[in-house]
């Protein structure tokens, strides 16, 4: 397993964020307690994209994403607690997979930045396509168009042309012929206090958008920091997220599917609006994670909602 780590210096921001590597190794020590740790696929830059799978072998399975976009290193990081949290002997109740970093190059290209103190937005893959765009269900084709910058992130020329999420949609199918149910689903994302539910595609809820919605505000309870629920759609008036995780797993998988926007960084400073990394994510994990994990934690176990 090897990630290359970007030239070295300090991390600047993301100092008290794991680096690549060190992200690396902390995956690799879970093995000691017991989790397995296994390579699902490759990013377009070959680098590994790694699972973690604990508790014992279900017929029901959660899966939980992180890291689909670079910015977004507070998601990867309460991942990675959850995964610790869970290689607990007994702490996971069923079998629960774990993908704590979807887009390494992103992740890889961030903290390139961070070492050279540049401030840069990121949202795509080393190809330009933002991997959230990607997924099969609702998917509308776009090429990326870098002159456009924020407007010229790329969907990808069909749906999972991307390996990273071919390799999430590769796992998910292979799980579901060998016999399991994926039943619940959560991607962390940030930044915001919000929990949201499918559909991010359409305007149209799910047929079960009750229990969503249920389970959606016992975890915004339990956030207890002024978390909201949604429906994707409907956040952002007219904005709409075709080709998102959220809506294929539930739709292709029939798994409750949550996304949490865990929450970024206040602005400490108007120069603060100009700093991606800090808008995305808070200065110090910690808080964030403790308060979110145990919350989680419940949610990937399967607790009735
Ligand atoms: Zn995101």
């Amino acid at each position: 397993m090897s990630w290359r780590e970007p030239p070295t210096g300090g991390l600047g921001d993301a100092s008290r964020y794991p680096s690549l590597s060190e992200l690396a190794r902390s995956l690799g020590e879970l093995r000691d307690r017991g989790a397995t740790l296994s390579t699902i696929g490759t990013s377009v830059e070959h680098r590994p994209i790694l699972a973690v799978t604990v508790g014992p072998p279900t017929r029901d399975v959660t899966l939980v994403l992180a890291g689909l976009h670079p910015l977004e290193w507070i998601g990867v990081a309460v991942a990675l607690a959850l995964s610790r949290a869970l290689a607990e002997p007994g702490a996971a109740r069923r079998r629960i997979v774990i993908i704590p970093l979807v887009n390494p190059d992103g992740y890889a290209r961030v903290e390139a930045d961070q070492r050279a103190r540049r401030r840069a937005l990121a949202r795509t893959n080393a190809r330009g396509v933002d991997l959230n765009r990607n997924f099969p269900t609702s998917f509308e084709p776009r090429r990326a168009r870098p002159l456009l910058g924020p407007l010229g992130w790329g969907h990808g020329t069909r749906a999972r042309s991307e390996p990273e999420v071919d390799a999430v949609c590769a796992l998910t199918d292979t799980l579901e012929r060998g016999g399991a149910r994926l039943s619940r689903a959560l991607s962390l994302h940030s930044a915001g206090r919000k929990v949201l539910y499918p559909y991010g595609g359409r305007l149209a809820a799910p047929v079960d958008a009750a229990a969503h919605r249920r389970a959606a505000r016992r975890l915004a309870r339990a956030f207890d920091d002024g978390y909201s629920i949604d429906q994707s759609s409907r956040w952002v008036p007219g904005a709409f997220a075709p080709g998102m995780e959220i809506d294929h797993l539930h739709d292709r998988h029939g798994a409750l599917a949550l996304l949490v926007e865990c929450r970024g960084g206040r602005p400490a400073s108007p120069r603060d609006l100009l700093d991606p990394f800090r808008l995305f994510n808070p200065p110090d994990p910690s808080p964030v994670v403790q308060r979110l994990v145990p919350a989680l934690t419940d949610f990937v176990n399967g607790a009735p909602c």
